[in-house]
């Protein structure tokens, strides 16, 4: 062997083999400072790569908790809304209520997706009655029905982009196909009913049938096995550090990581990685198998 490619060899393995493989709930006091080796034993060191994450990552992403307690926080991306009544096209498969519908084009795709899950089955009175709510319609909002059915601007998730407000041309949503379908099947698309009725002293908000909120697999699928709404789901986290599991074939991991300062991740290098904030004090990373056929579908059932 020439001797520059025995150097880099030698280069390579040495790189390799001082990269930091973080565990979870170790990036405290930790910013940018590889630890010595702390090798991950589930995959070959050199399928992760180190991404650099910050406090700004604490408010963003799918699984940002927002209620009376912890409100949309200024660091918070304002997400870019599409108005559905002025894009008719964009309606398939349900109705909206009036002129003011909004939402970000990712989560119409997310919903468009279930609503065509739903018509397969035949249940398609579906209703769109809000969506992304800005903090003025918020405050109108807030001002029209007081504080049992709207919460101030800023403490809804509505202003986040990740909710709707869903009904039945058919009737209430607690006793409509519409609901029933949505409280058996919204977690197979990523979404959760939000405010469940035997849920309201954990959530402080009382029972909204209507209510779903979008979290992505495998957030939502773990969170309707074990009956979690998004608080406990979060603290379950906190506590498990990380949490396996299976969905539809495909096999994830979940992991939070504590975040006071600016920290390395260890995430895999082929990207089949999420990551979002919790809106408190930390971060959730979801990795996923890459070996499985439907991966090119991720998030999407
Ligand atoms: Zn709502």
């Amino acid at each position: 062997m020439k001797k520059w490619i025995f150097g880099i060899v030698v280069l390579i393995l040495l790189v390799y083999g001082l990269n930091v493989i973080q565990q979870p709930g170790e990036t405290e006091g930790k910013a940018a400072k590889p630890p010595a080796n702390a090798p991950n034993q589930q995959q070959p060191e050199a399928d992760f790569t180190s991404l650099t994450i910050d406090r700004e990552d604490i408010y963003r992403g799918d699984l940002l908790l927002i209620n009376l307690q912890y409100p949309v926080s200024e660091q918070t991306e304002v997400p870019d809304v599409v108005n559905l009544f002025e894009h008719q096209e964009l309606v398939k498969g349900f109705g909206i209520l009036d002129q003011d519908i909004k939402l970000p084009m990712e989560m119409l795709e997310w919903f468009t997706d279930m609503m065509e899950s739903a018509m397969a089955d035949g249940v398609n009175h579906f209703l769109i009655n809000s969506g992304y709510r800005d903090n003025e319609e918020q405050a109108l909002l807030y001002e029209q029905l007081g504080s049992v059915y709207a919460k101030p601007p800023g403490y809804s998730e509505h202003n986040l982009g990740l909710s709707l407000d869903l009904g039945s041309s058919l009737g209430l949503m607690k006793d409509a196909p519409e609901g029933k379908w949505l409280q058996e099947n919204a977690w197979k698309h990523g979404f959760v009913l939000r405010y469940p009725e035997n849920k309201t002293e954990v959530t402080g908000v009382i029972y909204e049938p209507w209510h779903f909120r979008y979290v992505g697999l495998p957030h939502s699928a773990i969170m309707q096995e074990r009956g979690m709404v998004l608080e406990e789901y979060l603290t379950y986290l906190k506590v498990q550090k990380r949490v396996q599991t299976v969905v539809d074939g495909k096999a994830y991991e979940v992991s939070y990581y504590p975040v006071r300062s600016a920290a390395k991740l260890s995430v895999p290098i082929k990207g089949n990685y999420s990551l979002s904030g919790n809106n408190m004090d930390g971060v959730i990373l979801t990795t996923w198998d890459t070996g499985s056929p439907s991966d090119r579908e991720a998030g999407s059932r």
